[in-house]
């Protein structure tokens, strides 16, 4: 694995889309209040790693992707 990818959290397999895409709480799913960029998260894919940019409401943006 790429170094920098590794450092990347990984998204639980079940993860929705809507979380994965930016377009709701990648914490906890909300989608109508202010998103702000909170890192990003990495899914396996064949053969390597896609990493995404991911967004949090106000409640979780503090605590970044875990
Ligand atoms: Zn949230």
């Amino acid at each position: 694995m790429d170094a920098l990818v590794a450092t990347v959290p990984p998204a639980p397999p079940d993860i929705s889309i809507a979380r994965l895409h930016g377009e709701a709480c990648y914490t906890c799913g909300a989608a109508l209040c202010p998103l702000t960029p909170a890192g990003a998260v990495r899914v396996r894919i064949e053969g390597g790693w896609r990493v995404w940019p991911v967004v949090a409401c106000s409640a979780h943006v503090a605590g970044g992707v875990k």
